[in-house]
C-alpha cells in the first residue's frame, strides 16, 4: 500500500494535534522507510518479479525487520517511548506507537501472504494486489478518507500552508499513478534509490505543519 499509510498519518493529526504532520508520516512509513536502508545494507531482500501481483511486480521474500508485526510493534514501542519521554504527551505517543503498527494491517490488506508475524512466520497478507480496481479503491478510500479529515482539522496560516499541502497531495497520487501505470522498474538498485527518496515526505509534513494551524471548535 502507498497512497493509504499517507492517508493515516493525515488522519493522526486530528488524533494527535500536538504531533506535527512530518512525525505522523515518519509513523505511518517507518517500515518501508527503513526497509530501503536494510536493503541498502544487504540486511533485508526483495527482487523485481514482474507479474508477482497485477499491481506490483516486486517479491518481498524477506523483510522481518520492517515489515514483522512483532519488529513494527517494538518499534512502535520504542518510538513512542521516546515521544513520552521527551514530551510527556500520553496522546501523542500513544498516536505515533499505533502509527508504526498500522502499517503492518494496511499492508496485509494488499500484499501477497508474505508478511510476517514474528521474525520467521506466519506469514499474513489478504492480496488485493492481485486486483488492480479493488487496489485502487482501497488506496483512493483511506487516501481520501485522511485528506477529507486533515483539511477539516487544520487550515492554512499563509499561502505556503495551502500549496505545500495541495502539492504533497498531487505529487503523491502522480508518483503512485506512475508506480501502477509505469513498466516495471529496469534493477532493484534503482528501486533502492527511488525507495530512499520517500525519506523527504518526512520534513515535507513538517514543512506543511509549521504553515498550518489547528482549528479551534
Ligand atoms: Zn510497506
Amino acid at each position: 500500500m502507498f497512497l493509504g499509510h499517507f492517508g493515516l498519518g493525515f488522519a493522526g493529526k486530528k488524533l494527535a494535534p500536538a504531533l506535527s504532520l512530518g512525525a505522523l508520516f515518519l509513523a505511518v512509513q517507518l517500515a518501508d522507510l527503513l526497509f530501503w536502508i536494510l536493503v541498502l545494507l544487504g540486511v533485508e531482500h526483495f527482487r523485481i518479479a514482474p507479474g508477482a501481483t497485477a499491481v506490483t511486480p516486486f517479491d518481498f521474500y524477506d523483510y522481518p525487520w520492517s515489515h514483522g508485526l512483532a519488529a513494527l510493534a517494538v518499534w512502535g514501542l520504542v518510538l513512542g517511548s521516546f515521544i513520552y519521554i521527551g514530551r510527556r504527551h500520553r496522546v501523542a505517543a500513544v498516536v505515533f506507537g499505533l502509527g508504526v503498527v498500522s502499517h503492518w494491517f494496511l499492508d496485509a490488506f494488499v500484499h501477497r501472504p508474505d508478511m510476517p508475524v514474528f521474525l520467521r512466520g506466519p506469514y499474513a497478507g489478504l492480496g488485493l494486489w492481485n486486483s488492480v480496481p479493488l487496489t485502487v479503491a482501497a488506496e483512493l478510500l483511506v487516501f481520501g478518507g485522511g485528506i477529507a479529515i486533515y483539511a477539516r482539522t487544520t487550515r492554512a496560516t499563509d499561502r505556503t500552508g495551502k500549496w505545500a499541502f495541495w502539492s504533497l497531495v498531487v505529487f503523491l497520487v502522480a508518483a503512485w499513478v506512475a508506480s501502477i501505470a509505469g513498466p516495471p522498474p529496469p534493477t532493484e538498485r534503482v528501486v533502492v534509490w527511488s525507495g530512499l527518496a520517500m525519506w523527504l515526505f518526512v520534513p515535507w509534513g513538517y514543512w506543511i505543519d509549521r504553515h498550518r494551524a489547528v482549528r479551534v471548535r
